[in-house]
């Protein structure tokens, strides 16, 4: 299958690239290299250095690759940044996706997009939440990612273009860039690795879902060829930030108490999300414990020096 990945120089989109290299599909990436590097990308895919936002060059690598599935993982994806530049958020996120519909209309036939679960569903007491719960995005980044799904929709019944949209918990793993701010678990553990105290805004109790990245990769594979709509793509299971830093602090012999601050405004308290769907349709559940995933995130980072 020819399938282009967009963001595929990211922390997910270059495990998604070296998956479907390993099954023999022919893959290019569109990546402007914003937050992603050139070190990630497997040797084997063509890069088209491209900005989303470039229409006309978002067409031309359209018409000359010509993929029969795009998979689009390239985003402007920090939430307060996206509360700072509401309109860089959705010039990214909303204007660039549809570009790149508008350029793949007529010949695509199926659309696979990273969406999430924390920013689409909000504070909820119904855990792990399921597809079905109120969709009350509060961010411009969650809206934007809303938006997204709602244009597939709109492109399925147009011109009857397939699509899946994942919407992820909180991933981690190899790669994972400690700059951004989803990744806790990246973010602690560069710290940790240079010998510096990590801080825990607020008393650590607010809980998120830890997906490991290897565990994402799979769900995409499948989605190739199975499902329709939007499926979420967690553990169902909470685990709190206390909890995580433990577990680093276990698996790097790291011996200092974690600091702490004062909680962050309007931070979600507790996230976790139901795989049920995507288990029913796609035959996917997550099957990597926690503490392995940390342990195989440590490893990389040490092999890498960053840690
Ligand atoms: P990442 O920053 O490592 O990857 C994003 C990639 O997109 C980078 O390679 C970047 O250079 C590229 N990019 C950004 N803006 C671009 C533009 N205008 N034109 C072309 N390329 C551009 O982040 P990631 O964590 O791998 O995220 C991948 C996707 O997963 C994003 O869509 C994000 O919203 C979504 N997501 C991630 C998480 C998580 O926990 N990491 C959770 C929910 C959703």
């Amino acid at each position: 299958m020819k399938i282009l990945v967009t963001g595929g120089a990211g922390f997910i989109g270059s495990h998604i690239v070296d998956a479907y290299l390993a099954d023999g599909h022919d893959v290019a990436v569109l990546d402007n290299l914003s937050t992603g590097l050139k070190e990630n990308l497997n040797p084997a895919v063509t890069l088209f250095e491209v900005d989303l936002c470039n229409q006309t060059e978002v067409a031309n690598v359209l018409h000359s690759f010509r993929p029969e599935v795009i998979n689009h993982q390239a985003a402007h994806l920090s939430v307060s940044d996206s509360v700072i530049r509401p309109q860089f958020n959705a010039e990214t996120n909303i204007i660039g996706f549809l570009n790149l519909m508008e350029s793949a209309k007529d010949s695509v036939k199926r659309v696979i997009v990273a969406s999430t679960g924390g920013a689409l569903y909000g504070d909820t007491d119904r855990i792990p939440t399921e597809e079905v719960e109120p969709i009350d995005p509060i961010s411009p980044y969650g809206i934007s990612k809303r938006a997204m799904e709602l244009y597939l929709h709109y492109y399925q019944v147009q011109y009857q273009i397939d699509w899946v949209s994942l919407r992820y918990a909180n991933v981690y793993g190899p790669r994972q860039n400690p700059k951004g701010e989803t990744g806790v678990i990246a973010v602690f553990l560069s710290a940790m690795g240079s010998g510096k105290v990590p801080t825990i805004f607020g008393d650590g109790t607010q809980t998120r879902d830890y997906v490991f990245v290897e565990d994402l990769v799979r769900a995409h594979v499948v989605a190739l060829t199975a499902g329709v709509g939007a499926y979420n793509i967690g553990t169902g299971v909470e685990t709190n930030v206390n909890e995580v830093y433990a577990t680093l602090k276990e698996a790097l012999s790291f011996n200092q108490a974690a600091q702490y601050s004062e909680a962050r405004p309007g931070e979600q308290k507790r996230s976790a999300l139901s795989y049920a769907r995507a288990q029913h349709d796609l035959n996917w559940q997550p099957t990597t414990m926690l503490q392995d995933g940390i342990k195989k995130t440590v490893a990389w980072y040490q092999e890498k020096g960053k840690g």
